[in-house]
């Protein structure tokens, strides 16, 4: 890896100037691509031109990673043990084998469950028997800020804590595969966890 020093000249395409421009290598803020928040203070290529950002080194990538990494909310939960031979067992009955992640599964009911037609029924998953049991498993993961908030909004609705949702998640997880394999949710489900393992 070649490892620039600030105010090293070198040369890169600028899409603003619409060729190969003569660069500067200089500290700047650089705003994240998902267009929320920033890096601070990484060493980036900067067109002599027009002063756009046009390079990021290698050298400050795990700079820009770890800033990036802090937009994301930790969730900490406990569960049973029955809950991740549950994930076991229908991730590969989806065909994904050799895995009981829990992340996927939230980050997925989050943003597909309509909370307005289905909250008697996940309501009602807190009530059944599966639901219950010694809860000896961690659970932690992290999501982006987006879907964190997502979850704290469903979670508000349904009147239960982190760890009831997720559990309430996983069940059902569990329930749409077992109970109707070709359901649009299950395929769609099934094509987001392939592209995501
Ligand atoms: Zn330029």
């Amino acid at each position: 890896m070649k490892i620039y020093k600030e105010g090293e000249k070198s040369k890169a395409l600028c899409e603003k100037c619409e060729g190969l421009v003569k660069t500067t290598f200089e500290v700047r803020n650089v705003p994240f691509s998902s267009g929320k928040g920033r890096a601070k203070d990484v060493l980036v290529g900067v067109c002599d031109k027009c002063d756009s950002v046009v390079s990021i080194p290698q050298q400050s990538v795990p700079r820009v990673k770890e800033q990036r990494e802090k937009l994301y909310k930790p969730i900490e939960a406990r569960i049973p043990r029955h809950f991740y031979d549950m994930l076991r067992f229908s991730y590969s009955k989806l065909g994904i084998h050799g895995t009981e992640e829990v992340a996927p599964i939230v980050k997925y009911y989050t943003l597909n469950l309509n909370i307005l037609s289905e909250r008697a029924k996940l309501k009602k998953i807190k009530n059944s028997d599966l639901f219950k049991g010694k809860s000896s498993e961690r659970v932690s993961m992290k999501l982006s800020e987006s879907i964190y908030n997502e979850f704290v909004g469903i979670k508000n609705k349904l009147g239960i804590s982190n760890t009831e949702l997720i559990k309430t998640f996983i069940i059902q997880f569990y329930e749409d595969v077992e109970s109707n394999k070709a359901s649009s949710r299950v395929k769609k489900l099934k094509q987001v966890l392939r592209v995501a393992s």
